[in-house]
């Protein structure tokens, strides 16, 4: 589809090809048939959403030569003026742009001359918001007392910026999102007209990714179609859009749902390895699970869906408990926020493996009272004994790993200073430290605090040199000596205290710790001798 850009091309010229704004379109049209149309309108509303091509309809409808019949008729002189961007009574005025000021200076003075060859002179102001307070105040003048032969559109993305001086003398209109279904009719008919053939599923990827924005639709079909030759699918547009098949993302929910880590973290290395970009990746994530919230608490079917996948939804909604729901989207929402971190799908790992854990062991990372209920090491010995009880009362103390701490008193140093590191780390990189809050300062051996963790994913994060550097630095920064850190899961470290012969697979099967990651879908790789005693 070479030569002129489709959303040029298809930009509706009549009300009733304007999508998804019937509420507006439907209003003007009366007041059209009933010779009420107001001086000075206000188009609020998202870009893309078609707040100036209405205007623009509304400028040919005011001035239509037509006798009667429908208007604009698109075929009279001035419609045709105006359609093909000629009519000098029609002035387009971009409040955006450095001329804003002198185009409202000059609105000013030539607004009172008569129009040139049109009925009525229309002025439409784009991005009305942009205007600086000069032109607001030389624009209110006019509003006050607009001349019987001039209307006004000001359109804006942020009426909220609009003084309520100017806002009192215009009609407002809200512009809405459009919704995906009449995205994807407008598209297909755009496909049809320009004779390519495009898969459905195709369209409403494009559909879904332009957010209620027929520009940015029309512009992505655009792109699209400009890179393929023949028939556009669904694979194409994924492969152009950088987004993932949505069965990638069903797959996920569904091994969110049923707490299956190995082959969650596993589908995220996947997707991400197949070309899919992290943050979109993790948006699509979310949308699901909105969907499954949805189903959960209204009982209704996410609108934009297909049958099939509001089938999978409603399967979900009964996997996941409500709170455990709200979590994992708080999770997967904070994941894409995090723009600097390294690797780039590492949020999204995080953000899986947090909302796999069981209820008692969730850090409580999206909680803004997290000071208060941080695990330290008292809540380490509850959450575990809830977790799994310890089979006998001897191996209770042992499990305690602070109690085998040469100087108790460094350890309690370094646990009261931890609070602090953490928000040191969080401003040079949130992403450390939210890896930290899965662990915890266990013992102070000489200037090396060992830093316990459960999950070995956690602590092979840490253990890279970046992020061991950073902490090590923070820390020694805050104690004011060098320390260096040691990591180590806490299954092993107890397991080397216990028994330090048994490293066979049998006792790290036996292990509490490992037995709940198990039964959450984990699998055992390598089992690692303990290191000698000293
Ligand atoms: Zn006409």
């Amino acid at each position: 589809m070479p030569g002129q850009a489709l959303y040029r091309k298809y930009r509706p010229r009549t009300f009733s090809e304007v999508v998804g704004q019937e509420h507006v379109t439907r209003t003007l049209q009366n007041a059209l048939a009933a010779g009420r149309v107001v001086h000075a309108y206000l188009f609020s509303g998202p870009r893309g959403t078609g707040k100036t091509s209405t205007a623009r309809i509304l400028a040919k409808a005011v001035n239509c030569l037509a006798e009667e019949g429908e208007k604009p008729c698109n075929d009279c002189s001035i419609c045709r003026s105006v359609d093909e961007g000629r009519l000098l009574d029609l002035i387009e005025i971009d409040a955006a742009s450095h001329t804003g000021v002198d185009d409202i200076r000059d609105l000013r003075e030539k607004i009172h001359f008569a129009p040139s060859e049109a009925r009525y002179k229309f002025y439409i102001i784009d991005e009305a918001h942009m205007l600086s307070t000069s032109a607001f105040n030389a624009l209110l003048k006019t509003l006050e007392e607009p001349p019987a032969h001039a209307y006004f559109v000001l359109a804006t993305t942020a009426p909220h910026k609009i003084p309520a001086t100017i806002l009192s003398r215009c009609q407002r209109f809200d512009f809405r999102p459009i919704p995906m279904k009449k995205i994807v009719g407008r598209l297909e008919w755009i496909a049809e007209q320009e004779g390519v053939e495009v898969e459905r599923e195709a369209l409403e990827l494009i559909a879904r990714q332009a957010t209620g924005s027929m520009r940015d639709a029309d512009s992505l079909l655009d792109q699209v179609a400009s890179s393929s030759d023949k028939k556009i699918t669904l694979l194409q547009v994924q492969n152009i859009l950088g987004t993932t098949s949505s069965q990638a993302v069903a797959d996920l929910v569904a091994s969110l749902a049923a707490r299956e880590v190995s082959r969650g973290l596993h589908l995220i290395n996947e997707t991400i390895a197949d070309g899919a970009d992290p943050k979109q990746f993790g948006q699509e994530i979310i949308e699901y699970l909105r969907g499954v919230l949805l189903i959960k608490v209204a009982g209704q079917n996410p609108p934009d869906v297909t049958p099939e996948s509001a089938q999978d939804m409603a399967l979900r909604a009964k996997q996941f408990s409500l709170p455990g729901l709200l979590t994992t989207i708080r999770l997967f929402s904070q994941a894409t926020l995090d723009k600097a971190a390294f690797p780039p799908h590492l949020p999204l790992e995080l953000a899986f493996v947090e909302a796999t854990l069981p209820e008692t062991e969730k850090t409580p990372k999206a909680d803004k009272t997290r000071a208060k209920s941080r695990p330290g090491p008292r809540h380490a010995k509850e959450r575990r004994e809830t977790a799994s009880p310890p089979p006998a009362e001897a191996k209770v103390d042992k499990r305690l790993p602070s109690r085998e701490t040469k100087d108790p008193q460094a350890l309690e140093r370094i646990e009261n200073l931890w609070e602090g590191l953490l928000t040191q780390i969080k401003k040079r990189n949130m992403h450390v430290e939210a890896l930290l809050k899965s662990c915890q300062p266990v013992a102070v051996e000489e200037d090396v605090v060992v830093l316990g963790f459960y999950y070995p994913f956690h602590k092979g994060r840490i253990e890279e040199p970046r992020c061991k550097g950073l902490v090590e630095e923070v820390l020694s920064q805050a104690v004011g000596q060098p320390y260096h850190i040691e990591c180590v899961l806490l299954a092993d470290r107890e397991r080397r205290r216990e028994s330090p012969k048994k490293g066979n697979l049998q006792a790290v099967k036996e292990d509490p710790l490992i037995k709940a990651a198990l039964e959450m879908g984990g699998e055992i790789t390598e089992v690692k001798s303990p290191p000698p005693e000293p």
